[in-house]
């Protein structure tokens, strides 16, 4: 507890450690080994009560602070990244644009199957011409007869693919305005006509979690199923990418907290020259630093999630929160690995893929790079 976070947040953090550490901790090596999603993970993610956890309970959230989704993506990634990345992607991607910009009747139809477990909703931003930048999509929506009619090809799609999977949101032009490209955000059902998607196998890191290719051939969407406001749908992403950045800090967090656990035991048990290697004073600073950042990094998250919830502007705090985030993860992976060296190389020690799941924390929703530019625009830079 800090004074950042209460005695219910702790409770809340006990709660969902135990799911992961029963859960999912057991078996996140071989989903990783094998590249398997688990549907059955998926579902009782959602049947724990970790989807829509800072969501209304009227529509079958759990009514809690920004704080307590943290807290819980944390607490996964502390035992296994890929199944923080479903869950994250999920709440954070799927159903919080529903939730944030969607009609009553829209939200009423889908969220009560998407938080309770049963289905899941997918983000549809990334196309081969637009990575960092999201004015790059080619995906087109155009009206006719009461529809839109949408063409394009998404990829990189987290949840994309499995048969959980109900729909997405996809950002698409829905034409032009005063000479400028128009975008919008629409719902786009899976069973739609013209949909189609295929996993994309063989990544580095994630390798329990989902990704794919969604194509999109002449699909015949209703125009109810706009998505907030015509031609606000690039504004409606960005903002949905400021709460995003939260849950990949926390990502970064959580598997930060979970290498430097491995690293202060293994240094604890593990002797040379007579003596244990957490007694070396090299290793026992490279501990220190790490629960040094490991210390900057929660309060700058935390404090994030306290001025999204009072309603303050967070963006630039959610993008160096991120930026933090994901910075420390990749050092203090890094290190740990070192303490355990050449034993932390095999598969059968668990920091050998954390090493790898760190990785994708620089790069999915803003690189680092990218983000430099967010916070600098934050200070009024370009
Ligand atoms: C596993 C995985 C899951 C994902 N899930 C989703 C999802 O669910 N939905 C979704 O829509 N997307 C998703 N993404 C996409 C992800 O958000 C993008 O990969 C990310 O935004 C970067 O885009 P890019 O990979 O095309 O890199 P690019 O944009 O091609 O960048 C390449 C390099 O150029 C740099 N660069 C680019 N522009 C600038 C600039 N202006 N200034 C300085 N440097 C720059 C970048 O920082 C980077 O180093 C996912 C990606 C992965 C790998």
């Amino acid at each position: 507890m800090s004074i950042l976070n209460n005695e219910q947040h702790e409770k809340f953090r006990q709660k969902v450690r135990a799911f992961a550490e029963k859960e999912i901790k057991p078996i996140a090596a071989q989903l990783d080994e094998n590249e398997t999603f688990s549907e059955e993970l998926a579902r009782k993610m959602g049947e724990y009560g970790l989807y829509g956890i800072d969501l209304a309970k009227e529509y079958g959230g759990q009514g809690l602070d920004t704080l307590s989704y943290i807290i819980a993506v944390e607490e996964l990634a502390r035992v296994d990244s890929s199944q923080a990345a479903t869950m994250c992607a999920h709440n954070s991607l799927g159903v919080a644009p529903i939730y944030n910009f969607g009609t009553e009747e829209q939200k009423s139809k889908l969220l009560p199957d998407l938080l309770s477990g049963k289905k899941l909703w997918a983000f549809g931003l990334t196309e081969e011409n637009a990575g960092s930048d999201a004015k790059g999509v080619l995906t087109t929506a155009e009206k006719k007869d009461g529809c839109w009619i949408i063409n394009g090809t998404k990829r990189y799609i987290t949840n994309g693919s499995n048969p959980m999977l109900a729909g997405l949101t996809v950002l698409a032009l829905t034409g032009e305005e005063n000479g400028k490209q128009n975008y919008s955000t629409i719902l786009v059902e899976r069973n739609s006509a013209g949909f189609s998607t295929k996993r994309m196998l063989g990544k580095m890191m994630w390798r329990a979690s989902d990704t794919a290719e969604i194509k999109l051939k002449n699909v015949e969407i209703p125009q109810e199923n706009l998505l907030g406001i015509e031609g606000r749908g690039l504004a409606q992403m960005l903002k949905t990418l400021d709460s995003g950045r939260l849950s990949i800090a926390a990502m970064g967090l959580g598997l930060a907290q979970g290498a430097y656990e491995m690293a202060l035991d293994y240094a604890q048990k593990r002797k040379q020259f007579g003596k244990a290697i957490a007694s070396f004073q090299s290793t026992s600073f490279k501990l220190a630093q790490m629960v040094m950042k490991l210390e900057l990094a929660r309060n700058t998250l935390y404090k994030a999630c306290l001025l999204k919830d009072a309603g303050e502007p967070f963006g630039k705090e959610a993008a160096m929160a991120k930026l933090y985030g994901s910075t420390i993860a990749k050092e203090i992976a890094d290190e740990a690995l070192q303490i355990f060296s050449g034993a932390g190389l095999f598969k059968n020690q668990a920091i050998e893929r954390f090493y790898r799941d760190q990785r994708i924390l620089q790069i999915g929703e803003g690189t680092s790079e990218i983000l430099h530019i967010v916070i600098a625009k934050h200070l009024g830079l370009e």
